[in-house]
This record gives C-alpha cells, structure tokens and sequence, in this order.
C-alpha cells in the first residue's frame, strides 16, 4: 500500500487544500489528512473537532482519503499510519523557505520520510486560511474560496 500523509492546520479546510488532497488522492492507495490538534495551535479560529468535520465533509466523496488528528510530531503520525510519503502544496516563495526548513527538519527526524510538494493551481495561488477568516470576519463572500459546509 502507497500510504501519504497531508499535514496542515485546515483552520479551516480551503478550496486550495480540496485541490492538493483531490490531486494527491489520485497518487495515492490510501491518503491520511492530518489535522494539527488544538493543544499544539492554541490560535485556532475552529477547534480540532471543527477542523476535522469540515475535513470529513468535503472529502467523503474521496474513498481514499481518512481524516485523523494530529497530535504530536507528523514523522509520528506517519509511521502510525505505514506512510512514505508526506505531501505538501506550494504556493509561492514565500511558502518556499518555511518548508524547506520543515522539510529537512523531518528528514532529520525520520530520513526514510519523504516531502513531496504539489505546486498550488494556479487559481488557488493567492488562497490562504487566514485570508478566509479576514474576509469573513468584515463580511465579504468566501463562496468561491471554501466548501460549502465550511461557509
Ligand atoms: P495555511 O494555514 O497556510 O492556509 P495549512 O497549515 O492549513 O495552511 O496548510 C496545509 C498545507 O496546505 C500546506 O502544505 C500548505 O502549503 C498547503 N496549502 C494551503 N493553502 C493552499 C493553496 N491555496 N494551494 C495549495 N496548497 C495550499
């Protein structure tokens, strides 16, 4: 089984992240999305039991595709789960230096663990969690940026 894990904080899940699972879903025998637990991201605008449901909702036509919680290190919760594999989306550069450090940080940790990076569609490109929370926290639409159970 070719087993990959999607880490994120999903606060909350974007039409950008429904591209990068969708795409990697179709790489994948079985792809685990693993959301950050409130306890490690205390700024959460969703809890985790939040976070996960609107995850569960926007996926379930995904048979592949599992959602779990992330609670401690992702190398841990990547072996838990038998994956080879993680998979992160690019944006632009800015995404470029974080998680070049994150990257080598797990090779670190877990040198068999590979990062495998999904350049973000181009109409995803500009996307972001905390655009969506901006936006709607002074009223603008997110129809068009978040899945419908989110909105
Ligand atoms: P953020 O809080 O930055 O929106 P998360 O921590 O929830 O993101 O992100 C989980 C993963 O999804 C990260 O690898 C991030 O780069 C990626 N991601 C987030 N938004 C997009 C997008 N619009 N297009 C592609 N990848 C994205």
């Amino acid at each position: 089984m070719n087993v990959a894990l999607c880490p994120g904080s999903y606060d909350p899940v974007t039409v950008g992240h429904l591209d990068i699972i969708t795409r990697c879903s179709a790489m994948f025998d079985d792809l685990v999305v693993g959301v950050v637990d409130d306890s490690f991201r205390k700024t959460s605008l969703f809890t985790t039991d939040e976070r996960v449901f609107f995850l569960e909702e926007s996926t379930k036509h995904l048979p592949n595709v599992r959602v779990m919680v992330l609670k401690g290190l992702v190398v841990t919760l990547a072996r838990e789960v038998g994956a080879h594999v993680l998979v992160k989306g690019l944006r632009a550069v800015t995404d470029f230096e974080y998680e070049f450090q994150m990257a080598q940080l797990n090779r670190k940790l877990d040198p068999d663990l590979e990062t495998m990076y999904l350049m973000a569609s181009p109409e995803y490109s500009f996307l972001s969690s905390s655009g969506v929370q901006e936006i709607a926290k002074y009223g603008g639409g997110i129809s068009d940026l978040v899945p419908e159970v989110v909105e």
